[in-house]
């Protein structure tokens, strides 16, 4: 019961073996393309040993009896051999996808869970061609996983409960945040909510209401500093003395007056987004020099919050 197959060894898979191994699972990294398995191996060993030295290393092994738990395989069969749980991180492909897990389904036991990473793609299309819907779900995570802890479990229509259970527990017990939701939705919640702020601050740029550095601003030094640690209905019953219905009977009604005044959904290309670009552009030139730069600052900045928040 301490086997996990990674299937797919990019960006996704390689941080999500990170994760298990941590938790002390044995984890078994496949991908279609020879050799990349072993190449991703290699270069996870690399961030772990950094890892161990920044003291960032999650679990309670060493970097050295992590790297024990990994292997590497150019065989999906091979792979699959004395998985419990298997988690998929192939392309965001509907027709890729479909066709992984129609192949995983015929090489593992009937109590196998399917675990999918899709960012955008529902359950319900993604398992269409698994006979068996009921061990499979979603398990969605937010990049990078390793420091941005949330994962978003979302089920098939015909997903079992104890599959969720399972899945939360293993989820939990490898040190992340698990959500479930209880119904398959587009965007799930965590894309869903951040569809709504990127239109809203799109649209306030667009408008010229504030200019693109600022409306950054407004997240990072204003609503951010709360978001790290509680969300927006916390926030809502502590804002007003007498929490939730209190503040609902303040500020109610002004909430749904702007939010009846929202504009359309916004292109975000064309004409109208130009202005929106080139502002950015000018703020952060869109080279690869500048954006690696900023990435790096940001995987830093997240690792301090990462450890910040353990502290709390
Ligand atoms: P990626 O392009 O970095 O990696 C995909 C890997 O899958 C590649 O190594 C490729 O060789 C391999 N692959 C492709 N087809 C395969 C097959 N049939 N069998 C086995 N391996 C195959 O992509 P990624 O960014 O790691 O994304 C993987 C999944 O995770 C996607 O569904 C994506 O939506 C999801 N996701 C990505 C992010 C993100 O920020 N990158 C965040 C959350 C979820």
């Amino acid at each position: 019961m301490d086997i996990v197959a990674v299937v797919g060894s990019g960006l996704i898979g390689r941080s999500w073996a990170m994760v298990f191994i941590s938790g002390g699972y044995n984890v078994k990294l496949y991908d279609n393309q020879p050799g990349q398995a072993a190449k991703a191996i290699t270069e996870i060993r690399k961030q772990l040993d950094e890892l161990e030295e920044a003291h960032m290393l999650r679990g309670q092994l060493k970097a050295s009896q992590q790297h024990a738990l990994l292997s590497s395989h150019d065989d999906l069969a091979q792979a699959l051999e004395g998985a419990f749980f298997v988690q998929e991180c192939v392309f965001e492909q509907l027709e890729v996808k479909q066709s992984v897990f129609r192949d995983i389904e015929c090489l593992v036991g009937e109590d196998v869970i399917l675990s999918s990473s899709t960012s955008c793609l529902v359950p319900s299309n993604v398992f269409s061609k698994v006979q068996n819907r009921s061990r499979c779900l979603v398990s969605h995570p937010v990049n990078p996983p390793y420091y941005v802890k949330l994962v978003e479990l979302v089920p098939h229509p015909e997903t079992a409960a104890v599959v969720m259970d399972t899945a939360r527990t293993f989820m939990t017990k490898v040190g992340q945040v698990p959500v479930c939701l209880r119904k398959e939705i587009d965007g799930f919640a965590l894309n869903r909510v951040q569809a709504a702020i990127i239109a809203e601050s799109w649209r306030l740029v667009q408008d010229g209401i504030i200019s693109v550095q600022d409306i950054d601003l407004v997240m990072s030094e204003g609503l951010g500093m709360r978001y790290a640690f509680i969300g927006p209905m916390e926030t809502m019953h502590l804002n007003a003395p007498d929490g939730l219905v209190d503040y609902m009977k303040r500020y109610g009604e002004g909430i749904r007056r702007v939010l009846a005044s929202f504009g359309p959904v916004p292109e975000f290309s064309g004409e109208s987004a130009k202005s929106v670009v080139k502002e950015m552009y000018e703020l952060i030139p869109n080279d690869g020099q500048h954006l690696s730069a900023r990435i790096a600052r940001r995987d830093q900045l997240l690792m301090s919050l990462a450890k910040l928040k353990e502290e709390h």
